[in-house]
């Protein structure tokens, strides 16, 4: 079998490569290793080539064609101009953004909310938006495009590179067969922020030395109290799925607080969700039985606490607000992943995580809470703030950094076009392509590369 274009992964990276190229005339085998194509109930399982993590660190995996895109909140903003610029990209964000605007085309949806953004007495406003699609792999048909094969529940397992260019792909699927993919131009990597250095660990020979390593997350957390009185001095930062008694129309906003490189982003949420540990929980376990139980229980915790505080704030005794933080964070070379010896279902090598808050990490984001509460105090010290993370916090839904790009091969894995060092024609895609993790949810600007390499590759092909 042969195909022009070989890519790995079918979530919102894969899904917009492959729609793009098989539209100008390129034969595409989509390969992924989710076992699904309809949706089902309990799917938000602990990544299957992982082999141990923080049990505060935990990724997703959606076993669905598509990806991630099945789970996801459908938030979409484009990586700001601020962050980009303080993240050396070693590209302009002018052509970023020409992507972007594209790409909102194809999408139907208004490029300039993409950016768009306010400034009001000091204060400074990002906006997103809910796109209306959620699996991107039903939303653009892929199953139903005659140019492109696919191969579900496959993982490649084995490369054939000569001189530098990978000419075969060996993929295997659980029950041990084997198909052998002749590629005619390019292999991509569209399999997320770990599972991109994940495969790649396991098949490359000649490995970059930056592969693997500065795994950065987009760490979320919820702080303070916030009285129903205090509510409409927030509302613009109010997430629009709050139901609120109080006659307020919300706009999807986050107020957003930088000092250098560290940025954050603050939305009124509602009190800390004691389900948030439950769904840690849920993740990491296997059992389909206790997992059920598990979604059901979290369900009633979630309404009994929802009641708790409704009861609660008639008396005015309990608070039922919060703000959600999310932050960036600096790439570490202390945070990274590991290949083990524990294969996992296809006989790739699973990984360990190890992922931490940093001391510079924390010192600025105290400093980021002071700034932004300045009329709203939220007293808190590293100790408090790591207490709190580790018990109630999130991380591990925006894995990143972990191919980052770079000017040359001592500074990245993958160069500006997103070609990884050393070979002639293998690209990645993906979070894990960034040098920086920012504040602005990645879908959408990892859609906005897929759309860009692929206009590149038509063009040189
Ligand atoms: C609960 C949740 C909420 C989120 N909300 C938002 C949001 O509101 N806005 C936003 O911008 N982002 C959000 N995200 C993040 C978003 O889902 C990801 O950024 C996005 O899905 C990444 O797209 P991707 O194509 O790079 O990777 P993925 O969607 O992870 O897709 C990777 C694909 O590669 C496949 N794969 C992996 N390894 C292999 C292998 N060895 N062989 C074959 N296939 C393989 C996987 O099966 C998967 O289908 C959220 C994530 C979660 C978990």
């Amino acid at each position: 079998m042969i195909f022009d274009f070989v890519i790995v992964g079918s979530g919102p990276a894969g899904c917009v490569l492959a729609d793009e190229l098989s539209k100008n005339g390129f034969s595409i085998a989509l390969i992924d290793r989710a076992s699904n194509d309809k949706p089902h109930a309990i799917n938000h399982f602990f990544c299957p080539y992982v082999n141990k993590s923080p049990n505060y660190y935990t990724p997703v995996f959606s076993d669905e064609m598509g990806g991630n895109s099945l789970l996801w909140h459908s938030k979409v903003y484009l990586l700001s101009e601020n962050e980009f610029k303080n993240y050396s990209w070693p590209f302009r964000y002018k052509e970023l953004k020409k992507y972007s605007n594209i790409l909102s085309k194809k999408f139907k949806i208004n490029k300039n909310l993409m950016v768009k953004s306010e400034r009001k007495n000091d204060l400074y406003y990002r906006y997103s938006h809910r796109a209306d699609f959620r699996n991107i792999y039903k939303y653009l048909n892929i199953k139903q495009n005659k140019k492109i094969k696919i191969f579900k529940e496959f993982s490649p397992v084995k490369l054939k590179i000569i001189n530098n260019n990978v000419k075969n792909v060996i993929i295997r699927n659980t029950k041990n067969d084997l198909e052998n993919i002749e590629v005619n131009y390019d292999l991509i990597f569209c399999c997320g922020g770990l599972g991109n250095p994940h495969i790649l660990l396991n098949l490359l020979e000649k490995k970059n030395k930056n592969l693997g390593k500065f795994l950065s997350d987009h760490p979320h957390i919820n702080l303070g109290k916030i009285k129903m009185s205090e509510l409409p001095e927030f509302k613009k930062i109010l997430k629009p799925n709050i139901k609120l008694n109080l006659n307020i129309k919300t706009n999807e906003a986050a107020l957003i607080v930088n000092s250098r490189k560290y940025f954050c982003g603050i939305q009124l949420d509602y009190k800390i969700d004691p389900t948030r540990k439950l769904l840690r929980l849920f993740i990491k376990i296997k059992n389909l039985k206790l997992r059920i139980f598990l979604r059901f229980f979290s369900f009633f915790v979630r309404k009994i606490n929802g009641l708790f505080h409704m009861v609660g704030a008639l008396w005015k005794k309990y608070y039922k607000y919060s703000f959600e933080y999310f932050f960036s964070q600096s790439p570490s070379i202390k945070n990274r992943i590991y290949l083990t010896n524990n294969l996992d279902k296809f006989g790739l090598k699973k990984i360990d995580i190890k992922w931490d808050l940093q001391n510079e990490d924390l010192k600025n984001y105290i400093n980021l809470i002071e700034k932004s509460s300045k009329n709203k105090k939220i007293l808190i010290n590293k100790d408090v703030f790591l207490r709190k993370f580790y018990k109630n916090g999130l991380a591990g839904q925006h894995p990143s950094c972990t191919t980052k790009i770079g000017k040359n091969h001592n500074d990245g894995v993958v160069n500006k076009d997103l070609k990884l060092f050393g070979y002639n024609n293998m690209y990645v895609v993906g979070s894990s392509v960034f040098p920086y993790n920012g504040y602005t949810n990645p879908t959408w600007t990892i859609m906005t590369l897929a759309l860009r390499l692929a206009k590149k590759l038509i063009k040189i092909r």
